[in-house]
């Protein structure tokens, strides 16, 4: 034990600390346990309660960027790596069906890259998603996506990590003469070589505190799960709908590990101002009554009666909603960015890199703008 200069008694822990057990704190922890390095992951909460909260996310290969998409297949990669480690289903093999003018203009982003995706027809969409309305406009498959286990993957993370998570909010981090991080939570002191913060929507609060400002744009978001009306569908696959042929052109649906419910999402978000009150408190009840008008038109196959609501945190970068980004100062790097479900494992393991002296993927670095519609 050694005493900081106000006399505080401190610890030399884990090499490198965490900050943030949501599902990037978790693959970052995890990916430095892989390589053998000594971790500590500090959650405030429970792991996988934050913005990662809720049993379904869809993973998509389909994004504006195809750098992002390149991410995106190597963490499918890794996903699949870990579902064979932990002997668990981390995605379900029924893919992603995409409807609209942009899901083909997407297709072509994923030919170029060189991902699995076509075109299908009507017949075949409505064998792949069943709970559909009939729809015979442009639609695409995109058969390496799928349904996210998401409770799956936080508790066989959190498993395997066993005692380097450790729970207690960090209320401050502070480079050290020698090049180290002095990082308090509300349980003790610890001295760090390296800390990444993964702390969700505070990563922005905590980033301001060693003079980084980050431009994350904080709003929120609601998602609704809906019962399906009959027996569950052997195979139903993940739902984007831009075709506004039911009225809405930013939909994303996903079924829960079962299939006996889907849950369904507007990706419209509810502004908040910076000290997280809402701009239009009736803003999000407005989204409830479209996503529920949504699901009586375009999923007759569900009970249009939401069964359960998660709300939720949004943290989006200004150049794409499916943007991201690592900041580096000294020897903490913080990591922002929306829809990073899918892109947690390559994340973890870009961000175990950069922790260990490998340095900092090009495309993550927040000049590169990952995500931008290229
Ligand atoms: C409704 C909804 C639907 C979504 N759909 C998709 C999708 O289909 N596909 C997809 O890929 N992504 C999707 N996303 C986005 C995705 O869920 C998030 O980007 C991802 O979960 C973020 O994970 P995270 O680990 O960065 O943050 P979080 O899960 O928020 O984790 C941050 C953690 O840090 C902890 N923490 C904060 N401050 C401190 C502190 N000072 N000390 C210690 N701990 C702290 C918090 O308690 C929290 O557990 C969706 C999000 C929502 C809300």
């Amino acid at each position: 034990m050694t005493r900081t200069d106000d006399g505080v008694a401190t610890t030399r822990s884990a090499e490198v600390a965490v900050i943030g057990g949501g599902i990037v704190g978790l693959s970052t922890a995890y990916a430095l346990q892989e390589q053998g390095v000594p971790v500590r992951l500090y959650e405030a909460g429970l792991p996988g309660m934050g913005q990662s909260a809720g049993e379904s996310r869809i993973f998509r290969h389909a994004h504006d960027d195809p750098r992002l998409v390149t991410f995106a297949r190597g963490s499918r990669a890794v996903w699949d790596e870990w579902a064979e480690h932990f002997d668990v289903e981390l995605v379900s093999s029924d893919g992603v069906v995409a409807i609209g003018d942009g899901a083909l203009e997407r297709l072509r982003v994923l030919d170029k890259v060189g991902v699995a995706a076509r075109e299908i027809d009507a017949d075949e969409l409505a064998e792949r998603m069943p709970l559909l309305a009939g729809y015979s406009g442009p639609a695409m498959f995109d058969e390496a996506g799928g349904a996210i286990r998401t409770r799956a993957a936080i508790t066989a993370l959190t498993d395997a990590l066993g005692d380097a998570v450790v729970t207690g909010e960090v209320i401050s981090i502070d480079h050290r003469a020698d090049g180290t991080v002095e990082v308090r939570s509300v349980t003790d002191s610890a001295i760090h070589s390296k800390v990444v913060v993964c702390a969700g929507r505070e990563t922005a609060r905590l980033a301001r505190s060693v003079g980084l400002s980050l431009p994350v744009r904080l709003a929120a978001h609601v998602r609704l799960t809906f019962d399906v009306r009959s027996a569950p569908p052997a195979q139903v696959a993940c739902l984007q709908d831009s075709s506004g042929e039911f009225g809405e052109v930013g939909v994303y649906a996903a079924p829960l590990p079962g299939n006996s419910r889907y849950a369904v999402g507007l990706s419209q978000t509810v502004g908040v101002r910076d000290d997280g009150t809402f701009i239009d408190p009736a803003a999000i009840r407005s989204l409830d009554q479209r996503a529920h008008d949504y699901v009586a038109r375009a999923l007759p196959g569900l009970d249009p009666e939401p069964r359960d609501f998660l709300h939720c945190w949004v943290t989006e970068l200004p150049w794409s909603e499916d943007g991201v980004a690592v900041w580096e100062a000294g020897s903490i790097s913080f990591v922002a960015g929306h829809n990073l479900f899918k892109q947690a494992p390559a994340l973890g393991r870009a961000l175990a890199q950069a922790a260990t002296g490998g340095g900092l993927a090009a495309e993550l670095k927040s000049e590169a703008r990952l995500g931008e519609l290229q």
